[in-house]
């Protein structure tokens, strides 16, 4: 009796002893905890996006952007993301560029997603310029049988000026999802299984990706917004939430950076000059060193 009591004791202790360990693993086990944690991490590809474009081979897409009273919106674009794409490549060893759009003419949004999805861009950073609807005014031009004759006309807005930093809004968080899944299904370096809709798991992981997409994305404005307000004396908008396809569909960290107001004749001036160019890409390749530092030392 006594033997058998004893030996059920060393049998439950030892029981407890293989399983706890066992328990307390399954518990606070880091990987289970934070499966994102990818140490070594490094910003490696860039996406530059050159917002809009022409139709100069005479198919395709046509997305003229913004205009000014001299210039236009998908040529200024693609001058700075040029610019930008040999800073980074100078100034960040070991980083590649890819842009989604080289040529003058115009590349459809899904094609940009795809682009940046298939070389598992680590960044995307696409190139606007802003521009502030007219105003329409009705005044009276005449009078006809004593009552007054309206005209509608519409008058330039010109007041808007400086930059405009947005990230994904979360209304469009479906195709961010969609986006999401695709990417994690061919990167298994991330994840030891493919995200199963349906799965609690993966979708608890998804909600985990999404949240630290937004999360590294309005880290980045902030340090774009800091270098063009604070270094370049610029005006701003802020940081604002958007639902932009093309920001959705990347799995990546995005800012749409609306580089000036091209209808504002001193911002359209700036945004045409080599000293303008030049200035607002040395402000994004310093927002990118920054945020570059901070999340490779975080994953370490
Ligand atoms: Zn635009």
């Amino acid at each position: 009796m006594k033997n058998k009591a004893l030996k059920r004791l060393i049998y439950g202790l030892s029981f407890l002893l293989t399983t706890l360990p066992v328990f307390s693993f399954a518990i606070s086990s880091p990987e289970k905890q934070d499966t994102i944690v990818n140490n070594g991490y490094k910003v490696k590809t860039i996406i530059v996006d050159a917002g809009h474009g022409g139709q100069h081979s005479g198919v395709g897409h046509f997305s003229p952007g913004a205009s000014g009273s001299y210039s236009n919106e998908r040529t200024v674009t693609l001058a700075i993301a040029f610019k930008l794409q040999k800073a980074i490549e100078k100034e960040l060893e070991g980083v590649k560029v890819v842009m989604t759009r080289s040529t003058e003419d115009d590349v459809a949004w899904q094609k940009r997603a795809d682009i940046a999805n298939a070389n598992k861009g680590d960044l995307f950073i696409s190139l606007h310029c802003n521009s502030l609807p007219g105003r329409r005014i009705r005044e009276v031009v005449g009078h006809k049988h004593h009552k007054p004759v309206y005209r509608t006309t519409e008058v330039a807005d010109r007041s808007g000026k400086g930059v405009l930093l947005l990230v994904y809004g979360f209304h469009r968080s479906k195709e961010e999802e969609k986006a999401i899944k695709e990417n994690l299904i061919e990167d298994d370096t991330e994840m030891n299984t493919n995200p199963d809709p349906n799965d609690p798991e993966s979708i608890i992981l998804m909600n985990e990706y999404k949240r630290k997409y937004r999360k590294q994305s309005i880290h980045l404005a902030e340090l774009l917004n800091t270098e063009f307000t604070e270094t370049d004396g610029r005006h701003s908008d802020g940081i604002r939430e958007q639902g932009i396809l093309v920001l959705c569909h990347s799995a990546m960290p995005a800012v749409l950076v609306e580089t000036g107001y091209i209808n504002n004749p001193d911002d359209e001036a700036y945004l045409n000059s080599e000293n303008g160019q030049n200035e607002i890409v040395a402000s994004i390749v310093r927002a990118i060193i920054n945020y570059k530092a901070g999340v490779e030392q975080a994953s370490q």
